[in-house]
């Protein structure tokens, strides 16, 4: 029997502070035919990222927000169901933007055919996709490594982090991560090879990161925000790099007036020469040929590892973002939306 209805995932509300259960809907709706031109996709696999929180908000950033009532929106593995366009045949499996839901029309437009044959499909939104994309930019375009030098990430068993610090390690540098529970350390310096880590969760967590960072730091990769930001800051040597990558941190903050740190800071930037420079991927979309090449060559080598946190059935998407705001997930998030 033909599939009629599509499950997908609207913004019901925009949240104040931390995402709750009633900001998100979970509707059903009828499936559109494909026009001319166009595909059905069935989403196979949903990438749940940090940044669909900045999407929940009304306010002006670097992309669109999702409007109230609209689908969630994300990065998709998909296969496509039914075809009328000339570059897609039924049976391929594509990269595509197609959201929180079960079924999608496209025109074609921003897709990209993968080969199950050569990776596995979910890497795709992961250490080969976005994620590791955005640590390979921004790492060496920004950061711009040398031997012997103290690379400092957080969130550092994640996605990005995870990625940032293997690369690190590839060009010669030190790499020290930077991890929130036991669990999560312990797989960053066994697993992924960093050369220390330290738990933000732990009191004393300025002294182990000094401890830990004898020579200072040369680049901090800046994931979080917040109190990391604070206890890596004093640290930072001469002509320190600092990409600013993201402040999931401060996402949920609603900004209250506060102490005014900003001459303080200015004040540093000045006197150790520090070049603190923020991004977001799609800047470096160039480089993107040689990033598949290189990422490719270090995974199939074993020099860059990484894991997946796989969690089944769309429904639970808003719960599993929400964990992944606090540091539930362990590894890059991603919904499988249909086996
Ligand atoms: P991720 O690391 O897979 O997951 C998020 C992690 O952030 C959590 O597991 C948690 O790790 C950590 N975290 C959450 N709340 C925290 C807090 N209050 N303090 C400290 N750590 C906290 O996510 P990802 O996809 O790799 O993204 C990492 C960062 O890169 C995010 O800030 C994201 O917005 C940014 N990003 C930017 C771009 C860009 O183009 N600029 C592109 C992709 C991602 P622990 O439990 O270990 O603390």
């Amino acid at each position: 029997m033909a599939i009629q209805t599509n499950t997908r995932i609207v913004l019901a509300a925009r949240p104040q502070g931390r995402p709750k259960p009633s900001d998100f809907r979970i509707e059903t709706v009828d499936i559109v035919e494909p026009g001319e031109g166009e595909l059905l996709l069935q989403i196979l696999y949903l990438s749940l990222d940090p940044y669909m929180r900045g999407r929940m908000n009304a306010a002006r950033s670097y992309a669109k927000p999702v409007e109230v009532d609209s689908v969630m929106e994300g990065g998709t593995v998909a296969r496509v169901i039914k075809s009328r366009h000339t570059g897609f045949a039924q049976g391929d499996i594509v990269l595509s933007h197609s959201g929180w839901q079960g079924f999608a029309l496209s025109d074609g437009v921003g897709l990209r055919k993968l080969d199950p044959a050569t990776a596995p499909v979910t890497t795709a939104l992961g250490v080969l996709g976005m994620p590791g994309f955005t640590a390979y930019a921004g790492l060496l375009t920004i950061g711009k490594p040398k031997p012997g030098e103290t690379v400092v990430v957080a969130a550092a068993s994640g996605a990005v982090g995870s990625a940032v610090g293997q690369i690190a390690r590839i060009k010669g540098a030190r790499a020290v991560g930077i991890a929130g529970g036991a669990e999560k350390c312990a797989f960053v310096r066994r697993e992924l090879g960093f050369d220390a880590v330290v738990d933000h969760r732990d009191d004393d967590f300025a002294a182990q990161l000094k401890a830990a960072c004898p020579d200072g730091i040369d680049i901090y990769f800046e994931n979080v925000g917040g109190p990391v930001w604070d206890a890596v800051f004093p640290l930072l040597n001469d002509f320190a790099r600092v990409p600013v990558c993201g402040l999931i941190a401060q996402y949920n903050v609603v900004a209250e007036a506060g102490v005014d740190r900003l001459p303080a800071l200015m004040q540093q930037v000045l006197h150790r020469s520090l070049t603190i420079r923020g991004f977001i991927q799609r800047e470096f979309a160039d480089q993107r040929p040689a990033f598949y090449r290189d990422m490719a060559g270090w995974i199939a080598s074993g020099r860059v590892r990484y894991r997946e946190d796989i969690v089944d059935g769309l429904e639970i998407a808003p719960q599993a973002f929400m964990g992944l705001l606090e540091g539930r997930n362990f590894g890059k998030l991603i919904v499988r939306v249909a086996a």
